[in-house]
Order: structure tokens, then C-alpha cells, then sequence
């Protein structure tokens, strides 16, 4: 899945193509509330420093009931009396992208990045490739589409909000407990809730692509035989031309979890078809807020299928890649670090 930049890229690109006279501005007055909701459940994957968390709020979400949680926050928003517009109304929009771009690039992401196999040696080099390819394809994205260098965004700018001012936290809880009304451990709560938005900041500041003090104290953190690969999770400012991140060759690859499912498509075609299909479901959204359509309309056509790749089983294996030499990008890092020193 794609990391935060991509998404939050996508977000904006989504509401300016659903909404074109008014999208411009509504995104503007809306920035960073939109630029967290898109982040959707990934920001339950930083909450692992203050207790209570809910890190497996990450994996639940991602594996089933999105278009459920949607319809909930949906039902939330109107039992209260919100607009699209409102800050309510954006939050939902913004979180609803976060699905449809998950589900089309995840398994451009396995192909090129593989995995690590238990037992096989030969796949350990893979450790932590996925992520790092995440961040790559911030950089690349984060270029190509707004013109701008990594090493100049400031992205924890964008996060740092009144979310917790906000009726947002309450949005959350409510959609999360009545969408998944069995989980009791761990159950979610307000507290926990606060929480991930606390260790989400905390994590982008960490990793804020502006600045190399915290890859440099993450690489002294791990010493030079890298074993949990910490600088994956860091951007790298500088990208050799000569890989085909990108898939621009247009070679064919495959969905990892299904041989028969092939493509031939780029990032950037999985990222404008992401568009087309986001920007209806942003109009949806909107439109069901307005009373024009049923809450259950948008709950179908968003659909509860997990965010891997919006059909595979879960617990299902991935198969099938060809994986981009990213683990040799990994330890040019961290020679360079090693220099830096
Ligand atoms: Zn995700």
C-alpha cells in the first residue's frame, strides 16, 4: 500500500477531479483534516509507544468492512446534521480515498518489492523492501505529479491540525465500534484513539523527509550490520535513473496472489485509474450527504473486500514477483550514512 505522501497527494487530486468548480477551494479551507483522513487506517500503525493502542486497528481495517466503516461515518455525520463541506464531510471524503488507491497499487507494490520467505535464505534480502519501495514511490510521485524534491516537503506540517479539536474522534469511534462490534481485544476507546494521533505525529516528525538527523540517529541506533533495517522507513532523497521504479516499460507483471491477473500498467496508470474510481465515490460521498442517494448505496459500491488487493482471501500468500533491486539501494544507505559519520 502506498505510503503517507502518495496518498495525500491522491486526495487532493481526487477531490479537485470530483468536485471541479469547487474542489480547488474546498480542499484548501479542508487541507490538513483532508491530507490525515487519507492516511485511512495506516495511522493505526504507528501507535505502538502509548499504551493504549490500537495497532491492530491497522490490519482490521485494511483486511475487511471499509465501505461498511464509510457508511457509518456517513450515518454519524448526518445523525449530527453535517454537510459535505463540513469538516466532518471532508474527513470522510479524504478517508474514503485511502481504499480505492490501496486496492489498485498493492500488488504493483508485493510484485516489485517481494518478501521474505521463512526458512529461505535467498529472500531475506527482501526484508523491509516494501516499505522502502512505499517511500521511493512518495519521492517519484511527490515529483512527478506536484514538482517538488522529498528533501524539500515538509510533510508533518500537514498533520500537525486541530484533528483532536475536532468531532473527529468521536466519527472515528462510533464507525469503528459499529463496524467491528465484536473485537473486545483490543477494544477501541477514545483514549487509544488519541493515542494514534499522538504516535502518528510523533512517527512523521521522526521521519520528516527535510532533514537526515533522525536517519543518521536511526543508522547509529543500528549499527552498521543493519538487522531491523530501520532506514526503510525513511525517504531517500537521492534515486538512481537507471531502475525502472515506475514500471514506465509498460512490462508485464502480475497481481503476487494471482498468475492469471496480469498487467501491463505503470504506477502512474494504476494512479489515474485510482483517480476515475476515487473521484465517483468522492461525488457518492457528497451526494449521499445531500440525501440525493442511500447511505447503503455507497457502503456496496465502495465494498467491505480487504485493501490488499480487493479480493484475495486473507491469510492467502503472495506467490508471484520480480523484485527491483531496492535491498541494494537499502545498503548504499547505509554506506552513506556510515561516512557521514
Ligand atoms: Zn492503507
Amino acid at each position: 500500500m502506498p505510503a503517507h505522501i502518495t496518498h495525500q497527494i491522491f486526495a487532493e487530486e481526487v477531490i479537485k477531479k470530483a468536485f471541479p468548480r469547487k474542489g480547488e477551494e474546498f480542499y484548501k479551507d479542508h487541507e490538513k483534516l483532508i491530507s490525515f483522513a487519507a492516511q485511512g487506517p495506516d495511522i493505526f500503525y504507528h501507535n505502538r509507544k502509548s499504551r493504549p493502542y490500537c495497532f491492530k486497528y491497522g490490519k482490521i481495517v485494511h483486511s475487511s468492512g471499509y465501505g461498511t466503516l464509510v457508511g457509518y461515518m456517513i450515518r454519524y455525520a448526518l445523525s449530527l446534521g453535517k454537510t459535505w463541506n463540513s469538516d466532518m464531510g471532508a474527513f470522510i471524503i479524504g478517508f474514503s480515498t485511502h481504499a480505492i488507491l490501496d486496492r489498485k497499487t498493492h500488488p504493483f507494490i508485493i510484485y516489485f518489492s517481494g518478501w521474505v520467505e521463512p526458512g529461505r535464505k535467498a529472500t531475506r534480502k527482501f526484508y523491509r523492501c516494501h516499505p522502502f519501495f512505499e517511500r521511493v514511490l512518495d519521492v517519484l510521485t511527490l515529483k512527478r505529479r506536484k514538482g517538488v524534491e522529498v528533501k524539500n516537503y515538509n510533510f508533518f506540517s500537514y498533520m500537525k491540525g486541530r484533528f483532536l479539536e475536532t468531532e473527529i474522534p468521536e466519527l472515528l469511534l462510533f464507525s469503528l465500534q459499529n463496524t467491528y462490534p465484536d473485537l473486545k481485544n483490543p477494544a477501541i476507546n477514545m483514549h487509544c484513539l488519541k493515542n494514534v494521533y499522538s504516535d502518528a505525529l510523533r512517527f512523521y516528525k521522526l521521519t520528516d523527509p527535510t532533514t537526515t538527523e533522525s536517519q543518521i540517529r536511526a543508522y547509529n541506533r543500528e549499527g552498521k550490520k543493519p538487522p531491523v533495517r530501520l532506514l526503510s522507513l525513511f525517504h531517500p532523497h537521492d534515486l538512481p535513473r537507471n531502475i525502472d521504479f515506475l514500471n514506465l516499460s509498460l512490462k508485464e507483471w502480475k497481481n503476487p496472489f494471482d498468475e492469471n491477473e496480469k498487467h501491463t500498467d505503470s504506477f502512474d496508470n494504476l494512479f489515474d485509474q485510482s483517480l476515475e474510481e476515487a473521484a465517483v465515490v468522492a461525488v457518492m460521498v457528497k451526494e449521499t450527504m445531500e440525501g440525493k442517494i442511500s447511505v447503503d448505496r455507497v457502503v456496496e459500491h465502495i465494498g467491505d473486500s480487504n485493501l490488499s488487493d480487493g479480493k484475495a482471501a486473507a491469510g492467502r500468500q503472495p506467490s508471484f514477483s520480480d523484485p527491483l533491486p531496492l535491498w541494494e539501494l537499502m545498503e548504499l544507505n547505509y554506506h552513506y550514512l556510515e561516512k557521514k559519520r
